[in-house]
């Protein structure tokens, strides 16, 4: 089995979507292997997205991150990173497919309710960024 990271973003706390999609991943057959509710400081939303710094939607993103609360999971399932982008769905909720979750639930490009690890080696610093061992079962 293979783990990813998942954060519902801001745009979906605040429109109290976290339950559906908490029950959607797990009805696609992921096992919630930690999970927390937690506002980032815009310091944090940058450390976390580090690789995109110096991109022109950094700013924008590290605000939106940290503007209000996040819920972060580790999640586990066969094949779990390429899985779990498949249910989120394309960056832009306008060229996702339909069923997805940032077609059902996200705004924008900027504001797309969910983000996943991008491959299984991220996933485990990702997962590392936000939890320590003892957290993950
Ligand atoms: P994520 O890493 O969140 O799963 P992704 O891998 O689909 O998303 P990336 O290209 O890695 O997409 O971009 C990271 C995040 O940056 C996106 O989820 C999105 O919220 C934001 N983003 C990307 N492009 C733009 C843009 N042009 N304007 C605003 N925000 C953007």
């Amino acid at each position: 089995l293979e783990r990813t990271l998942s954060i519902i973003k801001p745009d979906a706390v605040e429109k109290n979507h976290a339950g559906a999609i908490l029950a959607r991943l797990e009805a696609e057959g992921f096992t919630v292997k930690a999970m927390k509710r937690i506002h980032l400081t815009r310091n944090e939303a940058e450390g976390f997205y580090e690789e995109h710094r110096g991109r022109g939607f950094f700013d924008e993103l590290c605000a939106f991150m940290s503007r209000s609360p996040i819920i972060v999971l580790a999640l586990e399932r066969e094949d779990a990173v390429a899985r779990y982008r498949e249910v989120i769905g394309a960056t832009d909720p306008g060229k996702a497919a339909e069923g997805t979750i940032r077609k059902l639930y996200g705004a924008s490009v900027g504001e797309n309710a969910a983000h996943g690890s991008d491959k299984t080696s991220t996933a485990a610093r990702e997962i590392a960024y936000f939890f320590a061992g003892y957290e993950v079962s």
